[in-house]
């Protein structure tokens, strides 16, 4: 008989890090398999479609020998057994949880995902297709691991265990990150991410870097909740209640140790003192104002997510505990009945799968560039809305009560409702001469949304979205853009984006006949709503404009000699989404991080975002090395060097 092909490949590993399973109370649970989509072909190493783990060890410059997960007896067994004394192991365990990851993502997003390009000498033209994203197990040796954008690698640390007390950890003892499910998801969420938002490793405010660490954090939490026996033996032991301590909200539990802190790595319910006592943490709403370090404030948006989701998960299990309760809502003494158990961890799991993909498609409707935890707030709102538009469970007013609660209000909106949070749709204040433009642009993309719509191959998705972009035989969206509107003054304002060729005065990034501009991340997004609605049909590119400005007492200007600027001046990021409905032949929103001041357009002069480029400037001046000197210092080398690797020195820590 003909056996069909499997879907997915069983592969054990830990459900958390080998810690745990040295852990009375949690080595039942430690232990799972992973569902990881069926690759063929899947060479040794492995090497898949996604991703090729090389094991080699710099430091001892050894090439471990690579695993072949198509080995009969490996096959046959779900894996290699966890092990930490076993590279091949820690091979099969960083392919496992990447490829989990990956596929979180394509679900969310209904589409494959692309690896950030690789740019080349002249990095405004030269974009090679990635492939697969490299993962090194042993790379450092150094309590480190991290993403890097350069290599399109992720780099993992090995190092010897120095706990604060020698009950919690051998000291000494070896600690790989490569074991961690967390640093693991983690890294390779901000590899995504970082294909998604290029310019989201650029630092412009205090949240962008934040908004990385953060993500990558959410992320790997939530994936927590997809491991049934964990879920289940978490929601035993707290009675359901997942506002207290428990091992879903906590991160990298071995590596904290081993790093001399309490506890785990980072926390998002509270922390846990040397006593071992823990303590749930408060919203605080002056944490924002107050941290600048990426990690720390980042755990702010972590704590909002999570708290949102708390609301969601209670509401939903308020009958259940009615029941369960005999209607007091106290429930009995002891162990909760394992029916129940079950009932409770599967609303926890269908919340949390729920949370997450809110969070990973709000990405789509945020800025490409300079980012603020207020921006996403809006892509959440708006992206669900697009999604669900009845909000019958109040998920979106979760969120919003989350963020408030810590202080994080979004620019240029007058009160935190979902109305207000919501984009609107810029058509309406449109005159016919700027919608007629806006229709031709939204033809081409249909011819676009036609050539890619059946296309599988993550290679051909590239390269046909990079040929519509820069156009092959035909004018491609590029030039299209420049030329439809560079004398439409509504398309700036709708933009905050200078198209105008009028413009010399401004000087910014002149090329042959205009300012300068790139498209970003062209994408078809299509999406069905959980109530099998209307599907959602839409494109959405992002268009990013770079200006070098001078500041001379204490004002704004742009070079006078664009090729030769002074040593003094800096740069700029502008840019906005666009998203087009293809069912309604209509630009549905656009997202802009000006570069133009929007209210000055409206009475028809041009002036610079002086508001914006002075915020960039005190940020890039006297924030970012401030809150940065920390991490430089303790590892000597300065965040200057260190740029081409964002992540490096922030996970040093
Ligand atoms: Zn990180």
């Amino acid at each position: 008989m003909f056996q069909e092909k499997p879907t997915h490949r069983r592969l054990r590993g830990y459900a958390f890090d080998p810690s745990l399973s040295k852990k009375i109370d949690t080595v039942d649970i430690n232990n799972i398999v992973y569902k990881v989509p069926w690759e063929e072909p899947l060479e040794v190493g492995p090497v898949g479609e996604y991703v090729e783990v090389m094991d080699y060890d710099p430091t001892i410059e050894k090439f471990y020998s690579p695993v072949d997960l198509n080995d009969k007896y490996i096959l046959a067994s779900d894996g290699l057994s966890p092990s930490e004394s076993n590279p091949q192991f820690h091979q099969q365990m960083t392919y496992a949880v990447a490829m989990v990851t990956i596929q979180n993502f394509e679900k969310a997003l209904g589409r494959k995902i692309i690896w950030a390009p690789r740019l080349l000498e002249d990095r405004n033209k030269y974009e090679d297709y990635v492939q697969r994203l490299r993962i090194y197990p042993h790379a450092l040796r150094e309590a480190n691991a991290y993403y890097s954008p350069l290599k399109k690698a992720i780099l993992c640390g090995y190092f010897s265990a120095s706990p604060a007390d020698k009950s919690r950890q051998m000291p000494g003892s070896l600690v790989f990150t490569c074991l961690s499910h967390d640093i693991i998801a983690h890294e390779v969420t901000h590899a995504i991410l970082d294909g998604l938002h290029r310019y989201y490793n650029h630092p412009t405010n205090p949240d962008v870097l934040a908004f990385h660490e953060a993500f990558a954090d959410l992320v790997a939490l939530f994936q927590h909740f997809t491991f049934p026996d964990v879920l289940k033996h978490q929601i035993a032991k707290t009675k359901g209640e997942l506002g207290k301590q428990n091992l879903l909200g906590q991160l990298a539990q071995q590596f904290g140790t081993a790093i001399g802190r309490y506890g785990s790595l980072r926390d998002a319910l509270g922390s846990e003192d040397e006593k071992g006592e823990w303590t749930p943490a408060k919203p605080n709403p002056y944490d924002y104002d107050k941290h600048t370090e990426p990690h720390k404030r980042g755990s702010i948006l972590v704590a909002a997510v999570f708290e949102a989701f708390l609301a969601i998960y209670k509401r939903r299990i308020q009958d259940l505990l009615q029941i369960a309760s005999g209607g007091t809502g106290i429930l009995p003494k002891g162990e909760l009945h394992p029916d129940l158990v079950n009932r409770l961890a599967r609303e926890a799991s269908k919340t949390a799968a729920h949370v997450l993909r809110m969070c990973i498609r709000a990405i789509d409707y945020c800025p490409p560039v300079d980012i603020t935890f207020g921006d996403y707030l809006r892509g959440i709102i708006t992206a669900d809305s697009d999604m669900v538009p009845e909000d019958t469970h109040h998920y979106r007013l979760a969120f919003i009560n989350a963020f408030r609660q810590r202080g994080i209000y979004p620019e240029g909106i007058k009160t935190l409702s979902e109305e207000s949070l919501r984009y609107q749709h810029p058509s309406a204040g449109l005159d016919s001469k700027t919608k007629a433009l806006l229709e031709i642009i939204t033809d081409f993309l249909k011819d676009y949304r036609n050539a890619i719509m059946y296309e599988t191959d993550r290679e051909k998705i590239f390269n046909i979205s990079k040929d519509h972009i820069a156009g092959r035989g035909v004018l491609g969206l590029h030039d299209r853009i420049g030329m439809k509107f560079k004398d439409s003054p509504q398309f700036e304002k709708l933009t905050g984006l200078v198209f105008n060729h009028q413009c010399q005065d401004f000087g910014i990034w002149m090329t042959h006949n205009g300012p300068s501009y790139q498209i970003q991340n062209l994408r078809l997004v299509s999406r069905v709503g959980p109530d099998g609605g209307d599907p959602i049909n839409q494109i959405v590119f992002g268009l990013v404009q770079r200006m070098r400005v001078v500041r001379k007492n204490g004002k704004y200007r742009i070079p006078d000699d664009i090729s030769k600027p002074p040593k003094k001046s800096f740069e700029v990021l502008g840019g906005c989404t666009l998203i087009f409905d293809l069912d309604k032949i209509d630009l549905k929103y656009a997202i802009s991080k000006p570069l133009l001041q929007p209210e000055k357009l409206d009475t028809g002069a041009r002036e610079l975002n002086f508001d914006r480029i002075e915020k960039h400037y005190i940020y890039e001046t006297e924030v970012l090395p401030f809150s940065l000197t920390e991490a430089a210092r303790y590892f000597g080398n300065g965040f200057k060097n260190n740029f081409g690797e964002p992540f490096s020195i922030m996970h040093n820590r």
